[in-house]
């Protein structure tokens, strides 16, 4: 166990780093870096779309409210239904009360990262429900009762042999059974629970105002089947999620996907215009929107962190970073890790608990720059940091440790009170246990700068 220094009380759970995941990790990042590569070579101009695509997310954050009372109307006027939820609490509530009118028992859901950030499994399971992911990479961490670390491609934690010795221990497959061998176990499993299903829940990647669309998009084709079974189709999103129109999905589509994955375009797109119309074959008779707010017009707020509500979910800003790429995604303690998780959490959860978030990153800009809406995360870390500090968020060691070293840092006579060899000493004594041990000091030199300069400048005769 170790900390990473940021204030007291709070500090990641280190506890939760798996010593191996860097050592896993690594074939995949290696792979995704090559296969974003390629996926890039569509475009003539990336820069140009990425500007595009962060323009219109800056528009659609700057009349929010127009944007979703666009989508509320054109939904609803498809027969959909809309609900506005302050908090998780009363997003919870609304499902729940559903799921009774329904007389539901069993849900479907397909992956996504909100049903995470409110809780929404444990309190179903609560209310005596059972619920059944069906994303092929939460369906084997539900079964094996683990968390997942990545909220775009949650195996990058498991190894081969993990997953393979997971079907074996729990379905009895074979130790040597081939991916396909899974992928078609999962398949008929699955199957099996779409059919019988009251009631399936998908997030939505994008809520496309001038039709009422939910736009999702996927690899495995389980958010369609969610979609299309169960007789009741619950969506929850985030407020954020609004793009003004059909044809904005031509933009965001690619750049979601090679971003997210390499690949030129996810295997399925869909856009859900509101439950089964007359005449139509497929779909629910009832379909909900929940719009969830849950903290995000606090962070609408922000003058500059409010660009982070531009995110598209692709986790690129993950996969690039130095710190998640070494410690995963469980240490964050937070349904939404890495730059992105460290920029927005503090926000939608409270600078008290999640404000040391701000603090585990190298500012090196590596997100920044892969970001395909062009949010400035590194810099809105800093952001966050000044809140925290202007606050009185960060803790009072913190605060009398930076008042000591800016008072000695501004007087030459207080720096050159001690020698180098008892500065050493007191920086060990300070900060050795907080700077973590697998971290090293620097060494004060014998000689300072100031030193090293007049010697230059009048050297002895
Ligand atoms: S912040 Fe940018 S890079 Fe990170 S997940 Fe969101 S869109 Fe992707």
């Amino acid at each position: 166990m170790y900390e990473i220094f940021n204030k007291e009380n709070q500090c990641f759970d280190m506890n939760s780093v798996d010593r191996d995941y860097r050592e896993k990790s690594v074939s995949y990042m290696s792979q995704y870096k090559s296969e974003i590569e390629k996926g890039k070579l569509q475009y003539a101009e990336l820069e140009l779309a990425k500007e595009r695509a962060a323009a219109i997310k800056f528009k659609v954050l700057n009349e929010l409210d127009k944007y979703l009372i666009e989508f509320e109307t054109n939904f609803v006027s498809r027969g959909g239904k809309v609900i506005w939820a302050r908090d998780a609490e009363e997003a919870i509530r609304e499902i729940l009360n559903i799921a009774e009118r329904k007389q539901a028992k069993l849900i479907v859901k397909s992956k996504n990262n909100i049903t995470e950030e409110i809780n929404l499994n444990e309190q179903l399971i609560k209310a005596g429900l059972s619920v059944q992911e069906t994303t092929a990479g939460e369906f084997i961490y539900q079964e094996s009762k683990e968390a997942s670390d990545h909220f775009v491609n949650p195996l990058i934690g498991k190894s081969r042999e993990e997953i393979t010795s997971f079907f074996n221990q729990k379905f009895g497959l074979p130790l040597d059974a081939s991916s396909s061998d899974l992928t078609l176990y999962i398949r008929n499993y699955l199957r099996d629970k779409f059919s019988k299903a009251d009631i399936g829940i998908t997030g939505a990647n994008f809520l496309v105002s001038n039709v009422g669309g939910v736009a999702l998009t996927e690899n495995e084709g389980n958010a369609l089947m969610t979609v299309s079974m169960p007789r009741t189709h619950i969506v929850i999103a985030g407020i954020e999620k609004v793009i003004p129109s059909l044809k904005d999905l031509d933009l965001f589509w690619p750049l979601l996907a090679t971003h997210g994955t390499g690949q030129k375009i996810t295997a399925y797109n869909s856009v859900v215009l509101g439950p089964r119309q007359e005449g139509e074959i497929d779909g629910p008779d009832d379909m909900y929107v929940i719009l969830l707010d849950n903290g995000r017009t606090k962070l609408l707020e922000k003058v500059e962190q409010r660009r982070a509500l531009s995110c598209i979910h692709c986790g690129a800003c993950l996969n690039v970073c130095p710190v998640y790429k070494t410690i995963g995604g469980l240490a964050y303690q937070s349904t939404y890790s890495g730059p992105i998780g460290s920029v927005v959490t503090p926000h939608l959860k409270g600078l008290d608990g999640y404000n040391s978030m701000s603090y585990a990153s190298s500012l090196c800009g590596s997100c920044t720059e892969i970001c395909p809406v062009k949010i400035n995360l590194h810099e809105l870390l800093l952001f966050n940091r000044n809140d925290a500090v202007v606050n009185h968020h960060s803790g009072y060691r913190e605060r009398f440790l930076m008042l000591g070293w800016k008072t000695i840092m501004g007087n030459r006579k207080y720096l050159d009170f001690l020698s180098p060899k008892n500065k050493n000493w007191l920086v060990k004594k300070i900060f050795n246990k907080k700077w973590g041990q697998l971290r090293e000091l620097p060494i004060i030199k014998e000689k300072s700068f100031k030193q090293l300069w007049e010697e230059r400048e009048n050297p002895p005769k």
